[in-house]
């Protein structure tokens, strides 16, 4: 079996019992209280900054320590984690993916592998048993959509259910590189709550200056882009329209309203239907800036093999207008299809 076949999951696999096996694997109690600690955290300095308000406006040194530390962390998680390291959308040199995979793990959603086997299983199960985060899966009981809102959200992240790494990202774990980066999480989360702080420190020379950008460049600016990254599990499975033909069961939709803040990954609708695909907003006016970073390191000459999907692959991937909106027993191979 080929290291992509492994990652080809339509199912889940059969025991020798006959018994089907389960795609997750329980969570240890520290690791709970690790889940806890990083969402708390962020939450409670939106909290802190709510209340400094009264005393004070961020300043200027705030708000852009904020938006570059925003733009390098979600890029890191978009364009590294999720469109090289999951859906391999391009080959990157050993610097490229190193740089991404330290970006990505200073955004506080959690270590590089573990993230994408989850991410993998979404795919494999999408709107399914199996998946770890659809808001679709309680169907019939009360309160269920809003119910499927806060799981598809945040409350998976809760539940005690981690994802193998070993079955979903053995490429992952076999690469030195990444392993190391996956142990260090927890010290670069410090690093990215010291280092604006230390920043703020050092060019206002001043406590209340090194406060300021450690709530809001730190704390407030983790807890937007942990929420803006839910919001494409949550939002982008419920609300929007889907222009591009899934699977049946696969509710994934383009929902607008988060183009700037998921910095394009709300163009889910198309990165369901074609998951290997570089860009996720393909047509007029979808921003997608994690598309043009890459491009951006394509012409820099850093990045090759990039997966841009041609006119006629996107033309055919469109609901016809017959109202055919899903291929019925289709395989997706998140990795192969360009
Ligand atoms: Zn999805
Ligand atoms: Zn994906």
């Amino acid at each position: 079996m080929t290291a992509a076949s492994t990652l080809v999951e339509t199912r889940p696999k059969s025991t020798s019992a006959g018994a089907v096996a389960s795609p997750e694997v329980p969570l240890g109690r520290i690791q709970v209280a690790v889940t806890l600690l990083i969402l708390l955290g962020p939450f409670v300095g939106v909290i802190a900054a709510a209340i400094s308000l009264l005393g004070r406006f961020p300043t200027i040194l705030d708000i852009v320590l904020a938006v570059v530390f925003y733009a390098i962390t979600g890029h890191g998680v978009t364009a590294g984690y999720h469109r090289l390291f999951a859906h391999r959308s391009f080959h990157a040199t050993r610097t490229v993916k190193i740089v991404l995979a330290l970006a990505g793990s200073l955004a506080f959603e959690g270590a590089v592998i573990g993230w994408v086997a989850n991410h993998r299983r979404h795919h494999a199960y999408t709107d399914r048993i199996g998946d770890p985060h659809s808001p679709h899966l309680g169907a019939g009981r009360p309160w269920s959509q809003l119910r499927g809102a806060l799981h598809a959200h945040i409350g998976w992240l809760l539940q005690g259910q981690s994802t193998d790494v070993k079955r979903w990202a053995p490429d992952l774990a076999s690469d030195p590189d990444l392993v190391l980066i996956d142990r260090l999480f927890p010290f670069l989360c410090i690093v990215s709550l010291g280092g604006p702080t230390l920043i703020g420190w050092a060019v206002t020379g001043t406590a209340s200056g090194a406060l300021g950008a450690f709530i809001w460049a730190g704390l407030v600016r983790v807890f937007v882009l942990q929420h803006a990254t839910f919001a494409v599990n949550s939002a982008c499975h419920m609300w929007g329209s889907r222009p591009f033909t899934t699977r049946t069961s696969d509710r994934a939709t383009n929902f607008a309203p988060l183009a700037v803040f998921s910095m394009g990954e709300n163009w889910h609708n198309l990165h369901h239907s074609l998951p290997r695909s570089a860009r996720h907003g393909v047509d007029r006016g979808q921003l997608d800036s994690t598309a043009r970073l890459i491009r951006l390191l394509e012409l820099g000459g850093l990045i090759s093999d990039v997966h841009w999907p041609s006119p006629e692959t996107l033309d055919a991937r469109r609901v016809s207008e017959s109202g055919l909106h899903a291929l019925a027993g289709q395989t997706i191979d998140f990795r192969e299809r360009t």
